[in-house]
C-alpha cells in the first residue's frame, strides 16, 4: 500500500499543468475516477506512473472496498481506459465542478454596527482569504465581552495564523479546552466554512439558548478556521487542488509539506512520504513546518493549562468521524469504548437534518495510516480526552469542490452533531 501511495504521489509530480491567462491551473476535461484495484494492486502500481494522475484520496480501511480517487488529465484518459481497471467515474469534468463552486463572493463586513452579527449569507458562498479574517473580526466584535482574537504563530510566508477564543460565565481561560483546527489541507474549503458556522452558532445563541450557554460555560473554545493560510490562498490564486503548505526546501524544487504528517509524534511511520513532491510529504524533521509549530504550541499551552477535552482537526472529504490512532491499526486508546459510542451517536445526530451518513472508527483501521497526524499527538502528548479528525461532505461526487449551496446544509448537520458531542462528552 505504501509503495502504491508513493507511486501515485510521484506521478502527480510529473503533471504538466495547463494555466489560463490569469495563471490559474485549468482542470477542464480532467475526469475523476474511483479505482478499486482488488487483487491487482501490484499491476495498478506498475501502470499508474505514466498517467500523471493527481492523488485525491484513498481508503485503505477494508480490503474489499479499498479504493483510490484520482484525477486524470484529458490527454491521458484513453491510456487510463486502456488499463481496464475496475473503476467508476466520480466526475466527468473537474473544470465544470470548479465552476459550479461559484465565484468568490464579496463580503461587505458587518453593515449594521460593531455589535451586530454578520449575516448568515456568509454561508451561501465561498470567500477570499482576507474576507475570512474580516468575518472573524466581525464575529468577535459581536461577542466582545466573551471572546478575543488569537493567533497561533505564523505561516511559512509570514501570515499570522488567526483564530478566536470564546468563553462563558467562568471567564477567560477557566475551563478545559475545545480546540478546533480547520483547512490544514488547503483544498478542503468546506472545513473552514463549517468551523466558522460552529463559531457563529455558539456566539449567536449564547444569550438565548441555555443549552448553548452551557457549552461555553463548561469549555473554553479555541477555534482556528484556516491554519494553512499560504496554501489556502494558493488554492484561490493558482491551483484549486493544492493540499500542502507552501514551504520551500533546500535541495529540491518541490514545494510544500503536509502539515498533518509533520506532527512530532510517531512521525516517521507508515502513511507519510519522504518524497518532497508527494502530497503527504512529512518534512525533513518532525515538527519542522512553521504552521505545525504554531498550532502545536497553542495546543501544548492548552494542555498545560486546563487540559484539552476535545480536539477536532476538520477535513474533507469522505464523511468520516475518525478517532485515534492513525499511526497504528492495532494500537487502542484507553477510552476507546467511550470514543466509539460518542462518535457513533455524533454521527446519528449529524444524520438527522438531511440523512447524511458518516462512518466512524479509529483513523488507521477505518481510513488509512497517517503517521505524524494531529490526533495522535494531541491524544498521547497533550493527553486530550478526545482527539478526532472529521472528514466532511461528500463521499466523492464533488469531493473537494463542494458546491456553495451545500455549505449551509453541511454546517447545519455538523452543528447538530456537535451539540450532541458537547453535551455528552
Ligand atoms: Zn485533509
Amino acid at each position: 500500500m505504501k509503495s502504491l501511495h508513493l507511486l501515485l504521489s510521484v506521478a502527480s509530480l510529473a503533471v504538466a499543468l495547463r494555466l489560463d491567462r490569469r495563471g490559474k491551473v485549468v482542470y477542464d476535461g480532467y475526469k475523476i475516477f474511483r479505482v478499486t484495484p482488488g487483487e491487482s494492486v501490484a499491476d495498478f502500481e506498475a501502470q499508474l506512473e505514466s498517467l500523471e494522475a493527481i492523488d485525491l484520496t484513498h481508503n485503505h480501511g477494508h480490503v474489499e472496498e479499498e479504493h483510490f480517487d484520482i484525477a486524470v488529465p484529458p490527454e491521458n484518459l484513453s491510456a487510463f481506459e486502456g488499463l481496464n481497471l475496475t473503476s467508476e467515474v466520480l466526475t466527468d469534468d473537474l473544470g465544470a465542478d470548479i465552476a459550479l463552486e461559484g465565484e468568490l463572493a464579496e463580503y461587505p463586513g458587518s453593515e449594521l454596527s460593531a455589535a451586530a452579527l454578520p449575516s448568515l449569507s456568509w454561508f451561501n458562498a465561498y470567500h477570499a482569504y482576507d474576507d475570512h479574517l474580516t468575518f472573524l473580526k466581525d464575529i468577535q466584535s459581536s461577542f466582545s465581552s466573551n471572546s478575543e482574537l488569537i493567533t497561533a504563530g505564523k505561516s511559512f510566508e509570514g501570515r499570522a495564523i488567526q483564530g478566536i477564543h470564546l468563553w462563558g460565565s467562568g471567564g477567560k481561560d477557566s475551563k478545559p479546552a475545545v480546540y478546533f483546527n480547520g483547512n490544514v489541507h488547503a483544498r478542503e474549503w468546506i472545513s473552514s466554512k463549517v468551523v466558522e458556522y460552529l463559531t457563529y452558532q455558539l456566539v449567536a445563541n449564547y444569550n438565548n439558548d441555555t443549552t448553548v450557554k452551557s457549552f461555553l460555560d463548561k469549555y473554553d473554545f479555541y477555534i482556528l478556521p484556516i491554519v494553512n493560510p499560504d496554501g489556502f490562498l494558493y488554492t484561490q490564486t493558482t491551483n484549486r487542488l493544492w493540499r500542502k503548505n507552501r514551504q520551500t526546501r533546500s535541495g529540491t524544487s518541490a514545494i510544500g509539506t503536509d502539515v498533518n504528517r509533520n506532527w512530532p509524534y510517531k512521525w516517521d511511520g507508515e502513511g507519510s512520504s519522504t518524497s518532497p513532491g508527494s502530497e503527504t510529504y512529512r518534512g525533513v524533521a518532525a515538527g519542522d513546518t512553521p504552521e505545525n509549530t504554531g498550532i502545536r504550541t497553542l495546543g501544548d499551552q492548552l494542555a498545560n493549562g486546563n487540559g484539552i477535552k476535545l480536539y477536532i482537526d476538520w477535513h474533507s472529504y469522505g464523511q468520516y468521524i475518525l478517532t485515534p490512532y492513525g499511526y497504528s491499526c492495532s494500537a487502542v486508546v484507553s477510552n476507546q469504548a467511550k470514543q466509539n459510542s460518542l462518535a457513533k451517536n455524533t454521527a446519528s445526530a449529524i444524520a438527522k437534518p438531511y440523512g447524511t451518513r458518516f462512518t466512524t472508527g479509529p483513523t488507521c483501521a477505518t481510513l488509512y495510516a497517517t503517521a505524524g497526524g494531529s490526533n495522535d499527538y494531541v491524544t498521547d502528548v497533550n493527553k486530550a480526552e478526545y482527539g478526532w479528525a472529521i472528514e466532511l461532505r461528500d463521499t466523492g461526487r464533488n469531493g473537494f469542490t463542494l458546491p456553495a449551496n451545500q455549505i449551509l446544509p453541511t454546517g447545519i448537520e455538523i452543528w447538530e452533531g456537535m451539540k450532541y458531542l458537547f453535551a455528552n462528552m
